[in-house]
């Protein structure tokens, strides 16, 4: 059993009706068996939402990404028992460092709405580690992934260190030397339709491909893709409570 904790499976920009059923079918067959679509404005979290709530094994997340700050404010997520977490939220000075401080006052009102909801979280953090440490240390009951990671080291250990989350690793890590956490803190996430894993590299990403990354992994770590996947199963279960 393996789950792709992290994808836009949902969003009709990038995948029509029709597609979405077909990579649910192809997930299935690949003994993907969970799937969380992830919100990225209110708009996308509610078509997230419905998405969920037609399938049995799609949960999704309510989310304003940081490259939306200045265009949406945060509302109340409908209520829903497929609705897992907050998500993605957080910081990214990579595409928009001039917005920084609205990114932050964004962050902070959605990491409120994550503690009053007691709800686990799913960051996108991109080249502002700094300021995120700094303000999840005045949400001390946030539980999360960082999810996509792709900085240094130096960050991952500061992460591993300093905080309990969990660490989100896609198909970057397949061609690529980032620094690979520990199995007991990795949530595997495709980022559909982004980064496709090796062999796939270049095409439309899907949750099937969760595989592949998992394959990786065992590879990597020198173990059997058995305990991958029921390790970092354990741990979206832990997290997400599914
Ligand atoms: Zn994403």
């Amino acid at each position: 059993m393996l789950i792709d904790s992290h994808c836009h499976l949902h969003d009709r920009e990038f995948f029509s009706n029709e597609e979405a059923k077909s990579a649910l079918k192809k997930a299935a067959a690949t003994d993907v068996t969970k799937i969380i679509c992830i919100g990225t404005d209110p708009d996308d979290s509610e078509a997230a939402r419905l998405f969920a709530e037609q399938n049995s094994n799609v949960f999704y997340t309510y989310g304003i990404h940081p490259s939306e700050c200045q265009k949406f404010a945060v509302e109340k997520p409908a209520g829903s028992a497929k609705l897992v977490g907050i998500g993605e939220i957080g910081l990214d000075y990579h595409y928009s460092p001039e917005t920084r401080e609205d990114q932050i006052k964004l962050f902070e009102q959605l990491l409120q709405l994550a503690t009053d909801k007691n709800l686990p979280v799913s960051f996108h953090v991109r080249e502002a580690f700094d300021d995120f440490f700094g303000v999840i240390q005045n949400f001390p009951r946030i539980r999360g992934v960082v999810h996509s990671f792709s900085d240094s080291k130096k960050v991952l250990k500061r992460i591993l260190n300093e905080t309990d989350f969990y660490v989100g690793l896609n198909g970057l890590a397949t061609y690529s030397t980032l620094p690979t956490p520990p199995l007991e803190k990795i949530l595997l996430e495709t980022d559909a339709p982004f980064l496709a894993p090796t062999p796939f590299r270049g095409t439309k990403n899907e949750p099937a491909y969760i595989k592949e990354i998992a394959l990786w992994l065992a590879e990597h770590l020198g173990t059997d893709i058995v305990t991958v996947s029921e390790t970092t199963s354990k741990n979206v279960h832990d997290l997400f409570n599914i």
